[in-house]
């Protein structure tokens, strides 16, 4: 059972590898340097689901295989929920995780730790070539601290603190990260619905 995994991302595609191998073990990923090349669409989708069907649509179309994509993001409780589908080019182009970081670690300077409440957000959509899609949410909620702290992770990590945690999920080991995260939550919820999917059709 081959699907293929519509990420550009090289450490948020290696995260949703290390979930499915484990939730969902008789599942082959298949990713975008398996594949010939084809014109990805912009992800000018005023939400995370949205943009997710986009992207997976998009990717059975060219591939002819099911295609499983997330969109994710942080969403700001002091900014008002920014920059959340905006996250990955929140500073301009060209993307960078360190710019994003300097930004929110600017925009957030005189909130006061009380205020500094964020959760990140994912959903991830399934498409199949029989017309079946499917799209799950996840969230992780935390605060945004006043520094960054750990190597781990990608993105806003070394700034996030989930609740209940000191460390930052850059901090956390993959796997503890993955028990809680947003992306964790999404994808051990669709998993079992995309092999019942796939075994249904065949
Ligand atoms: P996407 O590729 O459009 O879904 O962009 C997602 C962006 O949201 C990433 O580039 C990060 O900036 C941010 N993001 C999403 N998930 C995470 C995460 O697990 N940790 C840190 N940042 C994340």
């Amino acid at each position: 059972m081959r699907v293929f995994l519509a990420s550009r991302n090289p450490k948020k595609l290696a995260e949703m590898q290390r979930i499915l191998a484990e939730h969902a073990p008789g599942i082959e990923v298949v990713g975008l340097d398996d594949l010939p090349t084809y014109d990805e669409p912009v992800e000018d989708q005023p939400d995370f689901e949205g943009n997710a069907l986009l992207k997976a649509r998009a990717g059975l179309a060219a591939t002819g295989l099911p295609t499983l994509a997330d969109d994710s993001g942080l969403c700001v409780d002091a900014l008002n929920g920014m920059p959340g589908v905006l996250s990955a080019r929140w500073s301009g182009p060209p993307k960078s995780d360190d710019r994003n970081n300097s930004l929110l670690l600017d925009q957030l300077a005189d909130v006061p730790d009380g205020r500094r409440g964020a959760h990140f957000v994912c959903a991830v959509a399934f498409c199949h070539p029989d017309g079946a899609e499917l799209v799950v949410h996840g969230r992780m909620d935390g605060r945004i601290l006043r520094e960054v702290r750990g190597s781990g992770g990608f993105g806003y990590d070394v700034l996030f603190a989930a609740e209940g945690h000191d460390l930052t999920t850059a901090e956390l080991d993959p796997v503890e990260k993955d028990a809680i995260s947003h992306r964790g939550r999404a994808l051990r919820e669709i998993a079992p619905q995309v092999a019942s999917v796939l075994a249904t059709a065949g």
